[in-house]
């Protein structure tokens, strides 16, 4: 029996070194990427319930890597932030972003997302007043998308950093909505300008009746704070049939469009009313 314990953790050590040499690989072809153009923007369109407008484009990073194909964040995110990788990773989105969507006609949002370490680094005001300043986008057309482990957090310097940004025009929105420990109390300690309510509070919209009761509650939460509620998530008509009845400012999700490279969001856009 000893001996059987002791090649299991043998056995053991191997799988753990397997692990700790795949996320020192993925760094390592991550450095390679950010340094030889591997990584992408996709842009998933958001709309108005109401009138069926397009109304933003949210940006999401994709990784083009020449082994695994293109991989979505899950993939690489969580590995980026351990590192800090996610700043220059963050910079090419808002640099990318803003350079792929200056050009586009249409009096649309840009919402970019960003992490807890973006927000701690002194980088991040300087990139984007260069960004602004190289595409000349119009910074209250920029929104940028924060969980509540932002605020949860975010020290003096990174608060200041959101004032910052919202004196120059630019909004701010609380991702995920629903989906922490207390998000209400986040509700009270930044004046948000939206809020994302989670995918999974829409998930089961038409089959939950206290799904519904949430959803219900955070956008008469939303109005009487000022703040717009987008859901997202929407993947088909009854959900985003009932997100109309109950107030919701705007949808995204797969029903709508699925995120798409700019050029090939080019192509259907014409078909969504982006006007
Ligand atoms: P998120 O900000 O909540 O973004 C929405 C995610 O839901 C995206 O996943 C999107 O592709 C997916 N989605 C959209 N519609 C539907 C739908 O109808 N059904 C389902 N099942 N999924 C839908 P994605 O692109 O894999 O991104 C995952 C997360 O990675 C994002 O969640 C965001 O937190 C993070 N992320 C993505 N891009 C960036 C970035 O440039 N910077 C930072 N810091 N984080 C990013
Ligand atoms: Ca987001
Ligand atoms: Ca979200
Ligand atoms: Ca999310």
């Amino acid at each position: 029996a000893k001996a059987k314990g002791r090649g299991q953790l043998a056995l053991f050590d191997r799988a753990l070194d397997a692990k700790v040499q795949q996320r020192r690989r993925t760094e390592q072809d991550l450095r390679v990427a950010l340094l030889e153009g591997g990584l992408r923007v996709h842009y998933q369109p958001v709309i108005d319930i109401a009138t069926g407008r397009t109304t933003a484009y949210e940006a999401l990073v994709r990784w083009d890597h020449p082994e695994r194909g293109m991989l979505p964040p899950d993939e690489f995110l969580a590995i980026a932030e351990e590192t800090g990788l996610i700043v220059p990773l963050g910079e090419f989105v808002i640099r990318q972003a803003l350079t792929e969507m200056a050009g586009w006609k249409g009096n649309f949002r840009l919402s970019i997302n960003l992490s807890p370490s973006q927000i701690r680094s002194v980088d991040l005001l300087p990139t984007i007043a260069d960004a602004l300043a190289a595409t000349g986008f119009d910074p209250s057309r920029i929104e940028f998308e924060i969980t509540e482990h932002v605020i949860l957090q975010a020290d003096s310097s990174a608060t200041a950093t959101l004032d910052r940004l919202r004196a120059s025009g630019i909004k701010i929105a609380l991702d995920d909505f629903g989906t922490g420990y207390s998000s209400l109390s986040y509700l009270r300690r930044f004046p948000f300008d939206r809020i994302k309510i989670d995918r999974s509070f829409v998930k089961d919209l038409t089959t939950s009746a206290s799904s519904r009761a949430i959803v219900s509650t955070v956008i008469a939460l939303g109005r009487s704070l000022g703040m717009q509620v987008t859901a997202e998530g929407i993947e088909d008509r009854a959900q985003l049939q009932i997100l109309g009845e109950l107030g919701c400012d705007e949808a995204q999700g797969y029903l709508i469009l699925e995120p798409l490279a700019a050029s090939e969001l080019d192509r259907v856009r014409a078909g969504l009313g982006a006007d």
